[in-house]
């Protein structure tokens, strides 16, 4: 008989992790389809301080890895492809990766989100050599070197205090004259004599060969340029950005609702306009985008999928 299961997840951050064990749990055959690697935006992350419990050992990759075991031990099905295609306008829903195609009778979509770039000529050839966007993955290259953080968000300041735990110096380089980031952070950021902030000011070009070399700044109300040089001992200096992120969406074009952003909309019960299809996690439109609020929302996609399944599907 054809492989049809009860429900299948796209995405293995910590919304997918939650729906899968969540489902498995509840016997539904589950399938949760992962990307390049599991775990999400969670595993760059090298504190998770706000998630309840996570006090002890409490990292992206560690916290992760427990999700995953405990998903594995209830039978979730676990496969490794790139979706490329969905088609939800049968009761069974197809979804069609690199590798195989997956048929459910329920899907979440749990694709997160990506990083923006900073979208300055040089950032793209010069990611992986000097430009990064993830401080716990990179931060150990920069020991005693110049860092600068691009961004001055939660994300942007967070990571600049762990960043200054190695580097030299970590110049924030922020839009306006105030940071976004929470007061308590702030609080934190401007008491660190390592962190120094580069106000009104973007980023307008990378350069280097092979290797960041140098980069170039610009104060937005004064229109000036300034070119930061790499300390010839060094060589090299390292370029953070940190500046929000992207929805995941792009294959649910014209097939789900969708905001102008590209965020996923749901009601509360994670339903999108189409029967049978729920999002979970980063990647629907919600207010606070967090491993928490993820989980929660994993949790109540695949209970209500549960329901859909045996409302709409007979033994
Ligand atoms: P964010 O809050 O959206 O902040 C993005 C920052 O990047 C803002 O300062 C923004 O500037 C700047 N920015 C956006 N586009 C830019 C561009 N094209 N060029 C230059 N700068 C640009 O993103 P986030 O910091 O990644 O945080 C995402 C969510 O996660 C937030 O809800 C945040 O509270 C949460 N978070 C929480 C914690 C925590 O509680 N510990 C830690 C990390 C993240 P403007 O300020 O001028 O708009």
């Amino acid at each position: 008989m054809e492989n049809v299961y009860d429900l299948a997840i796209i995405g293995s951050g910590p919304a997918g992790l939650a729906a899968a064990l969540y489902g498995a749990r509840a016997k539904m055959k589950t399938l949760m389809i992962e990307g390049q690697k599991v775990g999400g935006q969670i595993v760059i992350t090298h504190e998770v301080a706000n998630y309840p419990g996570s006090v002890r050992e409490a990292t992206g990759p560690s916290l992760i890895e427990r999700m995953e075991e405990q998903a594995n031990e209830f039978g979730a099905e676990k496969v490794m492809d790139k979706i490329v295609d969905v088609d939800f306008d049968g009761k069974i829903k197809v979804i069609k990766g690199e590798k195989a195609e997956y048929k459910a009778k329920s899907v979440i979509l749990a694709t997160g989100a990506a990083p923006r770039l900073a979208g300055c000529p040089g950032e793209q050839e010069l990611t992986g050599k000097g430009v990064s966007y993830c401080a716990t993955c990179d931060a150990d290259f920069f020991e005693d070197m110049e860092v600068f953080v691009v961004g001055g968000g939660d994300t942007a300041v967070e990571e600049a205090m762990y960043l200054a735990k190695f580097a030299r110096k970590v110049t924030i380089v922020h839009r306006r004259d105030e940071l976004r980031a929470a007061k308590s952070i702030q609080e934190k950021a401007f008491k660190n004599p390592k962190l120094a902030f580069m106000w009104n000011s973007a980023i307008e070009e990378i350069k280097g060969d092979g290797i960041v070399e140098s980069a170039v700044f610009k104060n937005l109300v004064t229109g000036e340029t300034t070119e930061y040089f790499a300390n010839e001992e060094d060589g090299t200096f390292g370029i953070f950005v940190f500046i929000g992120y992207i929805p995941k969406s792009d294959i649910f074009k014209g097939k789900i609702t969708l905001d102008d952003a590209g965020y996923i909309i749901t009601d509360d019960n994670m339903k999108t306009n189409v029967e049978g299809v729920f999002a979970a996690g980063d990647i629907r439109v919600k207010s606070l985008r967090q491993v928490v609020t993820a989980c929660a929302d994993g949790a109540i996609a695949a209970t209500q999928a549960e329901k859909y399944v045996e409302a709409n599907f007979e033994e």
